[in-house]
């Protein structure tokens, strides 16, 4: 799991790039207003004609992606700040969105919705949560689409759409066959954003002030018809697509993660040198030492489950125990890393004159965004515990 010269080239390209137009720009980004949403456009032509643009994509669906372990090592740096992703053009959920548009879609869709995507003149939202039912177990959910003279009929509530304010197009997943066992109800279609019959309201949330990509929506559809032809993938495949989606999805999520903590922790470091109280500098202190040792521990620990299920993925292997393993615990570092740098800092750690604050609050959402914590330890200890009852040892490598 060694970082190719190649993969190692073009992380210096993308920090680069970062230091000289995006992290000088960070505070004015934060304030997600007009002028942030210009910078935010300028950077994205600039990171374009750079050529540093859709590195979650292979070549042939339009991107420049290089597999997923050297996505993993690029993804590191992006995710240091919570803006370079849509620099890059690889944010959630159009990201996601991308990839299942490239293995499931249809020529005619691809042309329509993911040629757009990638090139970064449209966005798109995932609509699968529900506010009545839950979406930890999304067997419930109650949107539905009927087939109605060679239309899709599709009525229902969802929320937590993300990015769906100013977004072209939406993937919603929707009940089309209500006989069929739990994981084959579920089908996925693509709905445009101005189709009549859809609202679209934006749900300020923790850590964000909400403009466009960062709004997380609620979405009303009211007898919206669609063709046919907007099934994505099979009919009864809605779960089986979202799993594909969500796999590559939760560790993309990890690796950004990794990109978080790590700043955190550099953060963390210079404010202790630095910073002296009681006749010397914090960084003498037992319980900062401490702070230092365990986050450096628990980041080094992330970074090797991440490199290890991204090289699984890039083998076509099954990762999935690997992805909830990692996606729980990465998200209790995270949380845990950003809190104890932000404690170093003092009441400057809670002010926008530095990045921690926004930090912190974004982490939040990471023990429940792609399925709760609990929800994933479930996954993982069921496993374990099959694995061990039939006695294979405790079931992963
Ligand atoms: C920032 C953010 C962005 C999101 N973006 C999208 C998006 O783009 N599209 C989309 O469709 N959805 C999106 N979501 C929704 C997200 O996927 C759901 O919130 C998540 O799946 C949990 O569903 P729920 O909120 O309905 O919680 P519920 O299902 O109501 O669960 C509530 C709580 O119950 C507990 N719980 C649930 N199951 C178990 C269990 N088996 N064992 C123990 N405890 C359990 C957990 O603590 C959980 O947090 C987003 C969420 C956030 C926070």
């Amino acid at each position: 799991m060694t970082v190719t010269a190649k993969a190692s080239d073009l992380r210096t390209e993308y920090r680069s790039f970062m230091e000289e137009h995006v992290y000088p720009r960070e505070e004015a980004l934060n304030r997600e207003d007009d002028a942030a949403q210009e910078l935010l456009a300028a950077l994205r032509a600039r990171a374009k004609a750079a050529g540093l643009w859709a590195p979650h994509l292979p070549p042939e669906a339009g991107g420049s992606g290089r597999g997923f372990l050297s996505y993993a090592h690029l993804n590191e740096e992006i995710g240091r700040l919570l803006w370079a992703q849509y620099v890059f053009n690889c944010q959630a959920p159009d990201a996601g969105n991308g990839e299942i548009l490239h293995l499931f879609g249809t020529d005619e869709q691809k042309a329509r919705w993911l040629a757009p995507l990638v090139d970064g003149d449209a966005r798109s939202f995932f609509s699968m949560t529900e506010p009545d039912v839950s979406g930890a177990d999304p067997t419930g959910l109650r949107t539905s689409a009927v087939l109605t003279d060679g239309d899709w009929v599709i009525n229902g509530q969802k929320w937590f759409s993300s990015g769906a304010e100013g977004a072209a197009f939406g993937i919603v997943m929707a009940v089309t066959e209500p006989d069929s066992e739990p994981r084959r109800r579920m089908s996925q279609i693509i709905v445009p954003a101005d189709a009549a019959g859809v609202t679209i309201e934006a749900v300020p949330i923790l850590g964000h002030r909400g403009r466009g990509w960062t709004t997380h929506c609620e979405v009303t559809y009211t007898d919206v018809r669609v063709p046919a032809a907007n099934l994505l993938g099979e009919r009864g495949a809605g779960f089986l697509i979202a799993q594909k989606r969500l796999g590559p999805g939760r560790i993309h999520h990890v690796m950004r993660w990794l990109g978080q903590m790590q700043r955190a922790f550099e953060l963390m470091c210079a404010r202790a040198l630095e910073r002296e109280a009681f006749g010397g500098p914090l960084a003498e202190k037992q319980t900062v030492q401490n702070w230092i040792a365990d986050s450096a521990a628990e980041i080094q620990a992330c970074r090797l489950l991440t490199l290890d299920a991204a090289h699984k993925i890039d083998e076509a292997r099954d990762a999935r125990v690997e992805i909830s393993l990692i996606k729980f615990y990465a998200a209790d570092v995270l949380s845990r890393v950003i809190d104890r740098a932000l404690q170093v800092h003092g009441a400057l750690g809670l002010t926008d004159r530095s990045p921690l604050s926004h930090m912190y609050a974004a982490a939040r959402g990471a023990h429940i965004y792609d399925g709760p914590d609990e929800v994933h330890r479930m996954v993982v200890s069921r496993r374990i515990l099959q694995a061990f009852a039939s006695g294979d040892g405790w079931g992963f490598e």
